[in-house]
């Protein structure tokens, strides 16, 4: 009859009283959890999503990109597929029209962020995307830049 035995309910009463204080001190302490996804993440600056374009300081309408190409010969997984730019009439410099990011070999190595010449990409804090296709991570930033233009 375990129950009658006074050193083992002396235990259970010990072992009861340090998992109340277990519960108390979590039931107090900051919340760490958030409800996602009714609730979206707070990222650190340091996060590396995909890398998007930054807009032009002078116009923020138009990406900064002089469509040079650096990016795309320089990237080592040749994640960088597609950069095209055309002359506008009336324009000095060739405006991006397209830019199609291969987010299946990206290795998030930054050198293309640190090699562009006007600091024309960023690294996203996207951190919740989700495709069922491998096309579905061929992303156009030329199309995202103009959303968030939008949003
Ligand atoms: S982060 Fe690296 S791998 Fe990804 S696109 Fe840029 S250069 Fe290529
Ligand atoms: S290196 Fe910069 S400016 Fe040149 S094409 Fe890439 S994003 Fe555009």
């Amino acid at each position: 009859m375990a129950l009658t035995n006074p050193v083992a309910i002396v235990k259970g009463a010990v072992s009861l009283i340090i998992g109340l204080g277990v519960t108390i001190k979590a039931f107090f302490s900051p919340v760490v959890t958030v409800q996602y996804p009714r609730v979206e993440l707070k990222i650190s600056p340091r996060f590396r999503g995909h890398t998007k374009l930054v807009a032009d300081k002078d116009n923020p309408d138009k990406t900064s990109c002089i469509v040079c190409g650096m990016c795309e010969k320089n990237c080592p997984s040749g994640a960088i597929v597609k950069v095209v730019g055309e002359k506008k009439e009336g324009e000095k410099k060739k405006t991006l029209t397209s830019y199609i990011l291969d987010f299946t070999t990206c290795s998030q190595c930054g050198i293309c962020v640190e090699i562009c010449p006007v600091d024309a990409l960023a690294f996203s804090a996207e951190y919740n995307r989700a495709v069922f296709t491998r096309e579905g991570c061929h992303f156009d930033l030329v199309k995202e830049f103009e959303k968030r233009k939008i949003h």
